[in-house]
Parts: C-alpha cells; structure tokens; sequence
C-alpha cells in the first residue's frame, strides 16, 4: 500500500503556492518526496545534488562529446521516425506509448509508469501503473503540467514488480537514475520525455488563456519550430500565435509562471534516459506528426529495434544559423525588453520564420537559450546552489558565447572554481 500523504489525483489540481508548500525552493514535485522513498532525497534530487554526468558514465559508458551531444546528451543514433499507422490520440505518433505497450504485450515488463489525466480534467496528469497495452495506449498524450511520477515507484515496491518501463521527464529520470539500485528491479526501460518550462496546472490554464481565444476547447497545443504555438480545438480548427506575440508579462513574467525548478533545469533532451522521443527537430508541418528519436544506450537500441518495424523513417533537415541570434540573446537576458509594438512584432515573426534555425539548428538554438536563461536564472536566485546544479557540460556548450556574455555580465561564463565562490559569498 502506498504511503502517500496527498491522492495523487489531487496533488496536480494545486497551484504552485500550495504544492510547494513545506519543500526546498528547488522541487519539480519529481515524485520522490511524496512517497516511501523520501529519505532518499538527498541523494537523488537533481534540485540537490546533479549528477547527470556520474550518470552519463554509469549508464551510457562515457559522458558528452563535444558538439551537438553538448546540447542533445549522449547519443549513439538520432532518427527522424513517425508511426506508419500513427495514434490519433497521442501527442505527435504515439511512438512512445506504442513502444511501451509493446513492452509489455512481449512480456518484456510486468507494468508501465505512465500519465493519464486526472479525472474531470483533460491537462491535469496523473501517473499510474499501467499493466496492460490497452492501459498504456488510452495514457497517450501530453498532459503538459509538473507529474509526481515517481510516486507510484511505492506501488511497483508493494507489487514486488522486478520488470518496469518508466516514461517521464529529465528531473523525474535523473532521481529514477540514483534510485535503481534499491528498487530490486531486474529489468528497467527508460524512456524519457524532453522537457522544458512545465508548470502546475492552475498555471498552465492561465497561459492557455492568455494564448488562445478558446481556451477551453483546445485539445492539442506544442510550441512549434516555426516560432509559433500550433493549438488544435474540439472543431478541428487550428489556432497560432506568434512566440513573440505571447503576452508573458500577463503572466507576471516567465519567473511568475515557471517554477524555480524548472528554470533551474538544464536537461531539455532528457539525457540519461535510455531512449529520448520528443519533436523539437523534427520537420514541419505538424499535421505529418514527425517525430525525433535518441538511442542513448545499448537498452535504447533494444527499445528502438523493438518498435522499428512500426515506424517510417524520415530524413533530417537544418537550415540557418543560430549562433547570431545566441549572441543577441544574451544581451537581452542582461537588459529584458518589454514586448514590442504589434508592426515590429511582426516584422519580428516574419524575420524570425523566413531567415530563422530550421529543423536541428531549430532545436539547437532553442535549447541553448534555455541553458542560458537558466544559467543566467540560477546565478541571479541562487549563486550558492551554481556549483552543485549546474552540469559541466553547459559551460561547454555554451562557451563560444562567454565573450558576449562577459561583455553584458562582467564576470565570466566559466563557472567559478568552488574555493573561490564561497570566499566572494562569505
Ligand atoms: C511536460 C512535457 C513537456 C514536453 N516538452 C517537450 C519539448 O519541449 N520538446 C520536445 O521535443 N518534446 C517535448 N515533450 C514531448 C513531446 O511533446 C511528446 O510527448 C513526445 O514527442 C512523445 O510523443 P508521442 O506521440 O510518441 O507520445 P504519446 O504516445 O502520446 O505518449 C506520451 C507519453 O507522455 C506521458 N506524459 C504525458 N504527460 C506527462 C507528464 N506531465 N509527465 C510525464 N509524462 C507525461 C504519457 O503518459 C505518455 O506515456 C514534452 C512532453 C511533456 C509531457
Ligand atoms: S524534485 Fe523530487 S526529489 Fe527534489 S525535492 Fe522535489 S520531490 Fe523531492
Ligand atoms: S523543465 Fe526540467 S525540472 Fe521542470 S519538469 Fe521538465 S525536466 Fe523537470
């Protein structure tokens, strides 16, 4: 039986003031201090202690080389892969669920940690223990909100499961990662969500509302590498608005809507799982539902040729170059702009699409802004947690920006050796 204190189809109707309530400053609500498993806090949050690296060699035999693994994390293939016949109820394919259906219909594992809504709700996730495929495949979907997947891990305990596919988020995956040992699992199967910029569902229905028209009748909505936010309605329609044209500061500003965890995040692609599925590279337009895939390990390889023969595969695309616009980033991170009036935000749209990043280089430029920003965030709130949270690998891949970033910030990129952090602090 489980311990947990709140139902988990309640923690994630909360609002961030009341989920938070009694936890470190840094929580993504992973799931672990919610469970049997807390006392295991310290050693497995990434809010605490990161140790994406340690783990890149435990589990993948070696850490980031440089180049694109800076940014996408240790991979041995990335495809280009869609369903041949994809789930219409899913996020993009239904690769993901597909494939952890597959799992268990092969009798590879006894049960799936996946998402479902929360009833009543169609965002609100609630993770559970999936034990059959038909399980699996109705959690398709993203429920974009902060999930407390970790959690069940007291049900997969109580069952005395020894086979387990687990799908969550980076943070989720980093404590699963420092937790294995004691679960007594013979058999575990990563695969990992990307994720950036999550939030709590009270929060997510305020950004809804501020970008839609309708919000309650959207039914899928992604923030798209054309540089707009594609949301599908009940109708069928399709509404878009323009990064640029989101009224953030409606929202009290990113730091008002995001949680401090997850601008303190530095895993977008979800590195230490076995096998990453998300869309951030892959190509337009959306209704073709091409999705991107990272092989990370020997298990990920055995994940992809398990669902290989469903897929079609794709060819990458890339065009443009971020590196200008990184530079300029940087110099707006240090002065915030308010948003500006609607012909230059326009022109700003239609410069951004027509000479912008496609496809890879898209998602290049995307996650270094969220490495930057983070750095910048992490430093601005929480200078003494740098050395501890911050992996080494985002200085290197961001150090051809450590120029400008002197230049704007007076102080250099490079993290600062521990001794002398803690004399400038004391
Ligand atoms: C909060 C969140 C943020 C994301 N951000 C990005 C991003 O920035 N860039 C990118 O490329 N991809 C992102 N993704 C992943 C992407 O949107 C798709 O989920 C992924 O490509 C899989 O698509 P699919 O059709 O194969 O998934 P499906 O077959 O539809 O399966 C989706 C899986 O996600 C699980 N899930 C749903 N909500 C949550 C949640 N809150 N926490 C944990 N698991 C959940 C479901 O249970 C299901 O197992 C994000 C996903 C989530 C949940
Ligand atoms: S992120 Fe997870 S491990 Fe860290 S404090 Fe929050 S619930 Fe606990
Ligand atoms: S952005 Fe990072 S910290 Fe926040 S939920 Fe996603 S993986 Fe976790």
């Amino acid at each position: 039986m489980t311990m947990t204190a709140r139902p988990l189809h309640e923690i994630t109707l909360l609002s961030q003031a009341e989920r938070f309530k009694g936890r470190p400053k840094l929580c993504s609500d992973c799931g672990v201090c919610g469970g049997e498993l807390r006392p295991m806090m310290a050693a497995s949050c990434v809010f605490v202690n990161n140790k994406h690296e340690e783990f890149e060699r435990q589990f993948h035999g070696r850490n980031r080389r440089d180049g694109d693994e800076l940014l996408f994390g240790v991979h041995r293939a990335i495809h280009i892969a869609r369903m041949r016949t994809p789930n219409l109820e899913a996020q993009w394919s239904g690769i993901i669920t597909s494939l952890a259906a597959l799992l268990l219909e092969r009798g590879l594992v006894e049960g799936v940690i996946t998402t479902k809504a929360a009833p009543g709700t169609r965002w609100a996730p609630l993770p559970f223990l999936a034990r059959t495929p038909e399980e699996v495949r109705a959690s398709a979907g993203n429920k974009p909100c902060l999930s407390p997947n970790l959690e069940v891990l007291d049900e997969v305990r109580a069952a005395g499961l020894k086979r387990l596919a687990f799908i969550g988020t980076g943070c989720q995956v980093h404590a699963l990662r420092a937790l294995e040992p004691e679960l007594g699992l013979e058999q575990l199967y990563v695969i990992g969500l990307p994720c950036t910029d999550n939030t709590s569902y009270p929060d997510l229905q305020r950004f809804l509302k501020v970008a839609s028209k309708s919000p309650e009748t959207i039914v899928h909505h992604e923030f798209m590498q054309d540089f707009r936010v594609w949301m599908r309605h009940e109708d069928g329609h399709t509404e878009t608005i323009n990064f640029v044209d989101l009224d953030v500061s409606a929202l009290g500003g990113e730091r008002g809507v995001f949680p401090a965890a997850c601008l303190s995040c530095f895993d977008y692609q979800n590195g230490l799982a076995d096998l990453t599925v998300g869309y951030l590279g892959a190509p337009l337009p959306p209704d073709q539902r091409w999705q991107w895939m990272f092989v990370r390990n020997e298990r990920g390889e055995e994940l992809f040729e398990l669902i290989r023969p469903s897929l079609e595969l794709g060819q990458r695309t890339e065009g443009g170059d971020r590196r200008a616009g990184i530079q300029a980033y940087v110099g707006m991170l240090r002065k915030p702009r308010k948003r500006p009036p609607l012909p230059v935000r326009k022109f700003v749209a239609w410069l951004q699409r027509s000479k912008g990043p496609k496809g890879v280089e898209f998602a290049r430029s995307v996650i270094e802004q969220k490495l930057l920003r983070n750095l910048v965030y992490v430093r601005d709130q929480f200078p003494r947690h740098e050395q501890r949270i911050v992996p080494g690998y985002v200085y290197r891949a961001l150090a051809y920006t450590a120029d400008v970033y002197a230049r704007e910030f007076g102080r250099p990129l490079a993290r600062v050796p521990a001794e002398a952090a803690t004399r400038s602090e004391a």
